[in-house]
């Protein structure tokens, strides 16, 4: 009788916005630092802290014939700036240890994002992926999944035998690409050995204009979906991180075949032209903030208007953002608005001070006293503590179903007409169990402003139809204004930098 398979499993998720503070340890800790058998134990918990990808793999492999999981390490921290290189270099030799006294393992799953960067290495997860592939071999699987956001680069391609990248924008398809990088292992384990196609296009499209319910994405992703067959086993087209602002952004697509090469970089051109020639679509359109206010104040002096909910893009902590700058909640608040709510304000010290001085205490809040961040200035107004929670939430809808989410030490403040949410942890607002636990009904809410790009689309769509949401231009980190980012290292030419380019793959 053959023994189950061994598969080694690992995860390492970080979006790197090259203009952020660098990515700390600490912020992997608050988030998901966890290794051999704490992994293990984390993953049978019924909401892990651990990526969806991998309790999706694992659920697959579970349902078919016997295997042994052998969990090395699961790091992530969202999105945030460049990772601090030694941090890097520990994860790597962790990683690498792990796997090392696994061997031999019959098969490797790796959960990634694939836009990381560190503050020396420009891309990590080739260097992991490379890594891996040098501890087991040639033969053994390699196959990963990767975020819709992914900047893949050659290398990534090169030492995976499988790239699986999510097909929806918001992300809900975790557990399905990671149930399909399962069945990839099983049919490596028969004996398939995948081939794959590359090609990368000199485009970094506005992240606002990548929602793949409608619009230019949805088509891409549509006509790429058109090719699979018998051979063509996936097709990964990842519309990149802009903001990473590394040599190997831009849009990519990968294309895997169960045994033809050619096959596979045929398709993966015929993709990248059909993109291409429909590159002029990709494009951001916002609501300017005086507008966006004056939206705010009918909603709020009208019972019988629509509510709305205004997405703060620019300042998304799903792409970097600091999650705390101030230029809708000062502008609403000198306008007088009434019944909206804003959050959640990435502020420890001031979550904290309301923790300090309790439920109803009345105080002058002082927002942004400790940042330094340009775009994040500070903010002083009186202030009533209406609700505090410590933080520890479970998503129910959207990318973090399912999942339990710290947020560190919550408080709601009300702020005039406003109420404001406050943690001590840096995330985005795209779930509703975050407001929920300080007590609001988001279904009384005259008008909510989100600090996130398009995620709070699958956490607030019982409320807010895409007709109710407005993107709102302000400035910030991860602003979808291309033009007004200081660029260092992304290649020129590049779309829609450079709107005149030519181009074919
Ligand atoms: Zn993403």
């Amino acid at each position: 009788m053959m023994r189950p398979p061994r598969i080694a499993l690992g995860a390492f998720m970080l979006e790197s916005n090259g203009h952020a503070p660098p990515a700390t340890r600490a912020e992997f800790e608050a988030a998901c630092w966890l290794e051999g058998k704490a992994l293990a134990a984390d993953l049978a918990r019924p909401a892990p802290r651990a990526p969806t990808a991998l309790t999706g793999f694992m659920r697959a492999m579970d349902a078919g014939r016997a295997w042994v999981p052998v969990p090395l390490l699961a790091a992530g921290a969202g999105a945030s700036g460049p990772m601090e290189q030694e941090v890097f270099d520990d994860l790597l030799h962790r990683m690498e240890d792990g796997l090392r006294a696994a061997m031999p393992v019959d098969g490797v799953f790796l959960s990634l994002h694939g836009a990381a960067s560190a503050t020396v290495e420009v891309d990590p997860d080739g260097v992991l992926l490379a890594r891996v592939r040098a501890v087991v071999g040639p033969e053994v699987p390699v196959i990963a999944t990767l975020d819709l956001h992914a900047n893949v680069s050659r290398a990534m391609v090169d030492h995976a035998d499988v790239l699986i990248a999510f097909v929806t924008n918001p992300h809900v398809d975790m557990a399905e690409r990671g149930a399909e990088a399962a069945a990839a292992v099983r049919a490596m384990l028969g004996g398939m050995r995948p081939r794959s196609g590359f090609v990368k296009l000199p485009m970094i499209p506005p992240a606002t204009s990548q929602n793949t319910d409608a619009g230019p994405y949805a088509d891409a992703i549509a006509f790429g979906r058109g090719f699979l067959d018998h051979e063509v086993m996936n097709v990964s087209i990842s519309s990149g991180f802009s903001l990473g602002d590394t040599p190997k952004n831009g849009l990519s697509v990968v294309v895997t075949t169960r045994t033809d090469a050619a096959r596979a970089q045929a398709v993966a051109e015929e993709i990248a032209r059909f993109i291409w020639s429909s590159r002029g679509r990709w494009t951001a359109r916002l609501l300017p903030l005086a507008e966006a206010v004056q939206r705010a104040r009918h909603a709020g002096a009208d019972p019988h208007a629509a509510p709305l909910l205004f997405a703060d893009v620019a300042d998304n902590p799903g792409g970097g953002g600091r999650g705390n700058t101030v230029w809708i909640l000062e502008a609403f608040h000198a306008a007088g608005v009434q019944g909206a709510v804003l959050g959640v304000f990435n502020d420890p010290e001031l979550a904290a001070e309301a923790h300090l001085l309790g439920p109803d205490a009345r105080f002058t809040a002082h927002f942004n006293r400790v940042e330094t961040n340009h775009f994040s200035h500070s903010f002083v107004a009186e202030a009533e503590v209406i609700a505090l929670h410590d933080g520890r939430i479970v998503g129910r809808r959207g990318i973090y179903a399912g999942r339990e989410v710290d947020m560190g030490p919550m408080a709601l403040l009300r702020i005039g007409g406003l109420r404001v949410a406050v943690a001590t942890q840096r995330r985005q607002l795209c779930e509703p169990a975050m407001l929920e636990a300080l007590g609001i009904d988001i279904a009384q809410v005259r008008s909510l402003v989100v600090k996130s790009r398009g995620h709070f689309r699958a956490g607030f769509d019982e409320h807010f139809t895409p007709d109710r949401i407005l993107e709102v231009d302000v400035p910030g980190l991860t602003t979808v204004v291309l033009d007004r980012v200081p660029w260092r290292a992304v290649p020129r030419p590049i779309w829609p930098l450079d709107p005149g380019m030519e181009w074919a793959p």
